[in-house]
Order: structure tokens, then sequence, then C-alpha cells
């Protein structure tokens, strides 16, 4: 009787610990969805696909419209270039319908060249400034290769990505800048009620032109400007864009100690959810021009 009593015990005390592992893995599973849906619910209909892909201390990011339509907007460091050719064959890419090269630092036209070389190009957007370095000279070799003509990319500069899409370069607002940062190409993307401002590396000096040229830069989605650098996302800026997300592309442990300590507590002050590559990866942004899903994305 004794044993039995015993087993009895410890069937109970096996069902209860059985009973709270499920609850643990219940809330855990439930929670998990939550950090990743925002702002919640269950996107329908025409899909647009915003990739930021994982390269690093650098950026790139791809959008693909329910049109059928493909867009680069930078493209890592020169070692990338195998990573970028994975993820764009991983999506069935052959064609890149809208090229941006944002500014030409290494880590962000690292792999252009080679994407020049290897997909069919549509329109490509840079910048007018030029910087010497072997890699800015191997992508205008491949441009000339090509025979592609360089739209230049400034404010005002309007992006054609089919039907419900509104997207124009608001920046840069100038021609002479002392760092190239601040002549990065910002894009901003709207389709239907979503809106995605994306900044390659302008900074402070970039992001008051956008203030004082009364542009709307109320945004759902910030890529947050160079990296997290405290030299961009002035609190001006962050409380003008409003974000609910931002997206930080940085690297693991980068030499710049990017993102800034100062820009992570602005951003978390402005109310936005963050991501970063370093710790998300690739991350996966869908949105039907209403509501918006986000998670990390394998490939
Ligand atoms: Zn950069």
């Amino acid at each position: 009787m004794g044993l039995s009593i015993f087993f009895k015990r410890s069937f109970i005390k096996s069902i209860a610990l059985f009973m709270i592992v499920l609850a643990f893995f219940t809330w855990s599973v439930v929670w998990g969805l939550a950090q990743n849906t925002a702002p919640g619910g269950i996107i329908t209909g025409k899909v647009m696909a915003v990739f930021f892909v994982d390269v690093g201390q650098a950026d790139c990011i791809f959008i693909h419209t329910p049109n059928n339509l493909n867009m680069l907007i930078d493209a890592g460091n020169r070692e990338d270039y195998p990573q970028i050719n994975r993820f764009l064959q991983a999506q069935n890419v052959t064609r890149l319908d809208v090229v941006v090269a944002t500014h030409p630092h290494e880590d962000h036209i690292g792999s252009m060249e080679e994407i020049i070389r290897n997909f069919q190009i549509g329109k490509l957007y840079m910048p007018k400034v030029s910087t010497a370095t072997r890699t800015f000279e191997g992508l205008l070799q491949a441009i000339r290769i090509k025979g592609l003509k360089v739209n230049v990319a400034k404010a005002g500069v309007k992006i054609d990505l089919g039907p419900g899409f509104t997207s124009e370069f608001i920046a840069p607002n100038n021609d002479d800048y002392d760092d190239l940062n601040n002549y990065s190409g910002v894009i901003k993307v709207s389709y239907h009620k979503v809106a995605l401002l994306l900044t390659g590396d302008a900074e402070r000096i970039s992001e008051q032109e956008m203030l004082d040229k009364g542009y709307d830069l109320k945004a759902d989605v910030l890529k947050v400007g160079h990296h997290g650098s405290n030299s961009s996302s002035s609190a001006a800026f962050l409380k003008q864009v409003a974000p609910s997300i931002a997206i930080i592309s940085v690297g693991v442990d980068n030499p710049y100690h990017h993102p800034g300590l100062s820009t992570l507590k602005r951003l978390a002050r402005s109310g936005a959810r963050i991501y970063r590559t370093d710790r998300d990866g690739t991350i996966r942004l869908l949105t039907d021009g209403d509501k918006i899903e986000i998670r990390n994305y394998r490939y």
C-alpha cells in the first residue's frame, strides 16, 4: 500500500510538472508571437516584403512589391557578395528593377559591382559624388560595361514602384558635404497606409535639412541612420518620424561601437520597438499596406 501511494504521488508530481512545462511553453509561444507581430493582426491581400539582410557592419535592403518588382538598396561589403547572391537566389531574383547605392562607402557599395555584373538591372540611382577607392572604380567600370545610365539620387526624385506606392528621395538636399555619409540617398516608401523611411548613413546635418524642407517624415518603420551611430537619429528628427519599428543594420562587436548608447535611448524614448541585424539576423517585414508583420528570416 505504501508503495502504491508513492507511485500515486510521483504520478501527480509528474502531471504537475508537465502542466507547468506546458503552461510555460504556451506562454513563450504566445509571447513570442506578440513580440514578432506589430501593430498586430494577420496581414491579408497584396503584400510587400522588405528584407533587412544581415551583412554584418553594412547595409543591404531588398524590397519585393506585389507587382513583382524587385528593389535593392545597398549591397553590403565586398566579401558579402556570396551571401547576398545566396539570398537573392533564394528569392528567385534574376532582375533588379531598381537599384540604389545610397552613398559610395565600402559598406554600402561593397558588392554592388558584382550585383551589376550578374543581374539584370533596371534603374540605377546614386548620389552625385565620387570617391577614390578601388570598390567605387570597380562599380563605375561595371556600370560602363553594362551601358547603364546613372540616375542622380537627390531630394525630389521619385521612384516608380507601381500601383499603391509612393516612393521618393527626400535627401540629399545639398550638393556639398564634408562627410560622404550626408550624401546618402534617403528614401521614403509608402505602400497604402504604411510608410518606411530608409536613411542610409544620413547624419544630423542631412536630418536637419529634411526637417527644414518640411518633408512629411512620419513613418511606421525607420531604417535607423548610420548603423545606429550617435551622429544620426537626432531627437528632433525622431520626433517627426515617430516610428513604431526601428531597424538597425549593424555588425556584432563592430569597432565603431554602433549602435550608440544615446541613439538607443532616444529610440526607446520615441516608443519604437528596436530590431537589430546583429541580434536578430536577417529581418523580414511583410505589409499589406495596413498591418505589419515582422520577424527574423532564415534562408
Ligand atoms: Zn555605413
